[in-house]
């Protein structure tokens, strides 16, 4: 309108100079320009509609919606509000402010920008108030003269990106609440192995703000012993992406160092580690009481040990003497008294090996001998204890190792007596050596209970036994103490077998070192 009334006013003005011709030619020209005019309208109008953005345009001190999009209407629901005011068309924004803010963008000149402003709106007539959030501009709009005629207001619905947000942030929230009431420090790391999060625990533990224990790790609360064996293996699984474990010292905020058990889970996607989940936990108290029992082991089988041989001693003199008397029946009962005698022994010993493998002290005296030999040997003397089963050698080495021969000896023992104990139906129980790769092995097969296969690691844990065996006399060190054995002579130490149809205990042993 306002350029066609322009070039009617330049018509008159020049018309009385112009010839019919020109004038024929000029109106021509103006009503191109006109629909060209009106075409790049148009694309402007198109444009604002499809943005996905919302626009409006309001004019007047009374902000009369001149043009909105479909953005728009998305938003606020499909309602009539061309030509009306913002109050009459959307009456639920007033009371949230919004019509003030609108004002004074319009006194001031002063573009509002709102990041995330919850907007209440009654989107479908006589519905329901919906929360919707909102990133916006309203900035002011101004005709030739400067003067403020109205706001165009566009902007975002940012609302599924709130709540999405908003989910998130409810859901540490739940998480942090459980790590806070978890009696144990827990803690989260990036993949790189940086500290991230500390629980509230962890907190009251050190005495330390989150912030301090999360800038400086754990290193400065370590005790210095335990820090290259921490680093080392935490290194290793940063590397591996495997789950972390180890028995550590902290300083507690009384200055105390305390024993923990650090673990650490890798959270994983298909391919890398996301983030690191860990738990400390004091186990010093734990520790404690083991410790007092491992010494209360030590005092009593070390005290026992004195009486228990001197018993020994006396019980084969008055052995001797009862046979020498004649007194046939007196000296088997004798006899009988020093077969219980060296159960109490064996019974002692095991105590005291396990009391010197917890204190580093299982000494080991090393030499040549002949592998043959020590089987040969301990075979025969076993024998001679059953009378029910009848063991049965397989195979020979042909080779002279070197190691401590009383303590594989003693392994030996422990595999035939076990093979014996949990086969009291079987008959026969298979020793069978064998040579190969520059290992010796040794097996024995027995036709007994058996060992399901979840439990046969578990058999060489100190006093774990297998529940059902209960019946059968035994305190679950003797399998502890062989495999110990055999690890120090770097040696491996296995077991197979099926639960009712037995088991093969073996051990392997380098056979030269
Ligand atoms: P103990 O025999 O004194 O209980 P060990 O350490 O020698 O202790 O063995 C640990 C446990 O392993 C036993 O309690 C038993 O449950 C199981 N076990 C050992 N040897 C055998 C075997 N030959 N057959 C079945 N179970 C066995």
């Amino acid at each position: 309108m306002v350029q066609d009334d322009a070039l009617k006013r330049g018509q008159n003005r020049y018309s009385s100079h112009l010839s019919n011709s020109e004038i024929q030619r000029y109106a021509e020209e103006r009503q191109i320009l006109l629909q060209e005019l009106e075409a790049e309208k148009q694309k402007l109008v198109d444009i604002f509609e499809r943005a996905p953005a919302f626009m409006a345009i309001l004019r007047g001190q009374n902000h009369i919606f001149e043009m909105v999009n479909s953005a728009y209407y998305q938003l606020v629901g499909h309602r009539d509000i061309i030509g009306k005011a913002v109050t009459e068309a959307i009456p639920e924004v007033e009371a949230q402010g919004f019509i003030a803010i609108l004002d004074n963008v319009l006194a001031t000149g002063q573009p509002f920008i709102g990041t995330e402003m919850k907007l209440e709106l009654q989107r479908v007539p006589d519905g329901i108030i919906e929360d919707r959030y909102v990133n916006f501009v309203y900035e002011p709009l101004k005709n030739s003269q400067g003067e403020r005629t109205g706001i165009v207001a566009h902007g975002y619905d940012v609302t599924d990106q709130v709540i999405a947000r908003q989910k998130i942030e409810e859901s540490e929230a739940r998480l942090s609440f459980m790590a806070d009431a978890m009696p144990q420090q827990v803690w989260t790391a990036t993949p790189d192995g940086a500290l991230d999060y500390v629980n509230q625990y962890a907190v009251n533990y050190f005495n330390r703000s989150a912030e301090e224990i999360v800038g400086e790790g754990w290193q400065k609360v370590i005790h210095p012993d335990d820090l290259a064996e921490c680093i080392q293996l935490w290194t290793e699984s940063l590397e591996t992406g495997k789950p972390y474990q180890v028995f550590f010292r902290l300083r507690k905020s009384d200055n105390i160092y305390r024993w923990h058990l650090g673990r650490a889970l890798p959270l994983m996607d298909e391919k890398k580690v996301l983030k690191w989940f860990g738990t400390n936990t004091d186990i010093d108290d734990q520790k404690k009481l083991e410790r007092q029992k491992d010494d209360f082991i030590a005092i009593v089988s070390h005290e026992l040990k004195t009486p228990v041989t001197s018993i020994k001693a006396f019980t084969q003199v008055l052995q001797n003497r009862f046979t020498r008397a004649g007194d046939e029946k007196s000296a088997v009962l004798l006899g009988k008294m020093d077969a219980q005698i060296n159960k109490l022994t064996s019974l002692i010993g095991d105590l005291l090996d396990v009391t010197k493998i917890e204190g580093g002290q299982l000494q080991f005296n090393e030499a040549f001998f002949s592998f043959d030999e020590l089987v040969d040997e301990v075979v025969e003397e076993i024998q001679r204890s059953t009378h029910k089963h009848t063991l049965e050698k397989q195979g020979t080495v042909k080779k002279t190792i070197y190691g401590d021969k009383d303590r594989i000896e003693q392994v030996i023992i422990n595999f035939l007596t076990n093979a014996i104990k949990y086969s009291p139906h079987a008959s026969k129980i298979i020793v069978k050596s064998s040579f190969e790769k520059d290992r010796v092995t040794l097996c024995v097969q027995d036709f007994g209970v058996g060992i399901p296969e979840e439990k046969q690691q578990r058999v060489f844990e100190r006093f774990y036994r297998v529940s059902g065996n209960e019946t059968i006399p035994g305190i679950g060190l003797g399998l502890y103490i062989s495999a110990e054995i055999i690890r120090r002579q770097k040696g491996t130490i296995w077991v197979e077998g099926k639960p009712g149809q037995g088991s093969t205990f073996c051990f392997s042993l380098p056979a030269s070192r």
